[in-house]
């Protein structure tokens, strides 16, 4: 059995961040255990069709957070990025809107652009009505009914599955926040108003996938990682994990990064917790190579319509040059529903764990796990870690704090 001072599950941004930052400080007691052959988990990326294809998805590192992206730059010096201004639409009545939605109906005809005005003119935010609760009113409450049932819930229905109704509101301030009057201006001024989405400037690399970045800070540590080491058991007392194969390694701290779900068994874990690991909910993406060229500047693309299987697609040829067609992102439900036709790509690839759901009872069950865990030197960090919609900037963030805080 192997004993380190850290022990750190997962390599993906947040335990590849852990264990290079704890290896710039000076710390050689640590090793990562990952799962797959290779680490950079949803960061990952494959050559498909003579250019790199990200197989967690359309990867892009913001520039909003600079102290994070000092340090990832070392592993990768900036020049080997390029920066863009984000172009990302959606397709709307057989054309397309720019996003979000409601800062870009000005960009529809006239009598399209007042059936939407009067009915956000409607909403329950703009006639005094009381915040609902959950997420399916609150989209109604926010936007009205219009863009409520033309985009936004088709939307978030083809991609966290049909379980809208479980979601709660507490995450929402992710999302763009338009009000009334900046649509009326925007409609006025022909511009959009009101605050945008994150990525409005990113990042990404001139030669190669997102992946690469992980890769390299794999390289940086990778006499300390074991892959293809699959974490089942999670002994919190004696401190020790044990692997699909039996292997056990031991650690004065534990920093966990995998799902909660991925856990058979968490000794000493009271069952309420226990109970509440079981409740925790995630969505599944599926990522498809298509090698035909679009005809448009957007870096991505969003599709409401039912019909459509994917709800997004990247335009590969728009951010790396060298790259040919596009991917397309679609949740494993419809995968499985058959509206994915098999014969369409020639390159396939499914997370499992893509989403994180914001579930009601979420912020209270992650709450008591993590302080439980915590108190016992066992660290929940990062998308699964956590259970958050964090992106990779953010994750590395987190990640940098705690080892500072466990290695001061
Ligand atoms: C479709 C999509 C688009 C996204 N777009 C962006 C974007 O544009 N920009 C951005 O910054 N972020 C984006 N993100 C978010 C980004 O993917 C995450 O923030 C980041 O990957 C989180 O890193 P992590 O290490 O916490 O989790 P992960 O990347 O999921 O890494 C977890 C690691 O744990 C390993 N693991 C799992 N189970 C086990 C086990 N039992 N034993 C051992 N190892 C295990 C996994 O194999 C993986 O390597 C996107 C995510 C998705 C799904």
């Amino acid at each position: 059995m192997e004993k380190v001072k850290y022990l750190i599950l997962g390599a993906g941004p947040a335990g590849l961040t852990v264990a290079n930052r704890l290896k710039q400080k000076g710390e050689d007691s640590f090793l990562l255990l990952e799962k797959e052959k290779e680490a950079g988990g949803l960061c990952r990326s494959a050559e498909v069709d003579g250019a790199p294809l990200d197989i967690g998805g359309g990867h892009f590192l913001d520039v909003c957070r600079p102290e994070v992206n000092r340090f990832l730059f070392a592993f990768m010096p900036e020049e080997e990025w390029d920066m863009y201004e984000r172009d990302s639409r959606i397709s709307f009545d057989g054309d397309y809107i720019g996003h979000p939605f409601e800062a870009n109906i000005w960009q529809m005809k006239p009598e399209k652009q007042r059936e939407y005005l009067e009915s956000i003119a409607e909403a329950g935010c703009n006639i005094g009505a009381q915040k609902p609760e959950g997420f399916v009113d609150w989209i109604y409450w926010k936007l009205g009914r219009r863009i409520a049932e033309d985009y936004m819930l088709p939307y978030n229905e083809k991609m966290f599955g049909s379980n809208l109704d479980e979601l709660g509101t507490y995450w929402l301030e992710k999302l763009p926040n338009v009000s009334y009057e900046e649509t009326k201006r925007s409609c006025v001024e022909k511009r959009a108003y009101g605050k945008q989405p994150g990525h409005a400037r990113f990042y990404y690399p001139k030669k190669y996938g997102y992946g690469e970045l992980w890769r390299r800070m794999q390289e940086a540590v990778k006499e300390r990682t074991v892959t293809e080491a699959a974490v089942k058991r999670l002994d919190v007392r004696g401190h020790r994990v044990i692997c699909a194969d039996g292997s056990v390694y031991e650690g004065e701290k534990i920093i966990t990064t995998v799902p909660w779900a991925e856990w058979e068994e968490i000794a000493g874990m009271p069952e309420e917790l226990w109970q509440g690991v079981k409740r925790l909910k995630h969505s599944s993406t599926q990522i498809e190579y298509i090698p035909e060229k679009m005809d448009t500047k957007a870096h991505w693309i969003y599709y409401p319509e039912k019909e459509i299987s994917y709800h997004r697609i990247l335009v590969r040829h728009n951010f790396c040059p060298k790259g040919k067609g596009y991917w397309t992102e679609t949740n494993k439900e419809r995968v499985e529903q058959g509206s994915c036709p098999a014969e369409s790509g020639i390159f396939r690839y499914m997370n499992e764990y893509a989403y994180p759901l914001n579930t009601v009872d979420k912020p209270q069950i992650m709450k008591k796990i993590l302080g439980w865990a915590r108190d016992r030197e066992v660290y929940g960090l990062g998308r699964w870690g956590e259970h958050e919609h964090y992106n990779s900037d953010l994750v590395a963030e987190r990640a940098m704090k705690l080892a500072d805080e466990l290695k001061r």
